[in-house]
């Protein structure tokens, strides 16, 4: 049993044996790797239609996973409880740098 029960917010305990983290690493991915992982080409700044319907290609795009116990996750077919989400990428008009990217580089030249 983790220290803060799943069960507790509504999610069932997983059933893998339990570990201990030794070690967690961040890294930056490429923008290649990021669009290999992504499910959804984010093109629409609306992420619900006049008949509060997900918009396809949207910040809602049922490919992204769900949160509402009546609808499965379009991509891994799960439900709310069982989807983990899923990546979406949003190309945008012109290369922005990431607040924390500066600081990454001065500590990893
Ligand atoms: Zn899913």
């Amino acid at each position: 049993m983790g220290f803060i029960s799943q069960g507790l917010i509504g999610f069932s305990e997983s059933t893998a044996p339990s570990r201990r983290i030794k070690a967690v690493q961040f890294g930056i991915l490429e923008p290649k790797v990021v669009k290999e992982l992504s499910v959804v080409h984010v093109v629409h700044p609306e992420s619900y239609d006049e008949n509060d319907q997900p918009v396809e290609n949207g910040l809602a795009d049922p490919k992204l996973g769900t949160i509402d116990q009546n609808f499965k996750c379009a991509t891994c077919e799960e439900d709310s409880a069982g989807c983990q989400g899923h990546w979406g990428h949003i190309e945008l008009a012109r290369p922005v740098f990431h607040h924390g990217l500066p600081r990454h580089h001065q500590e990893n030249p």
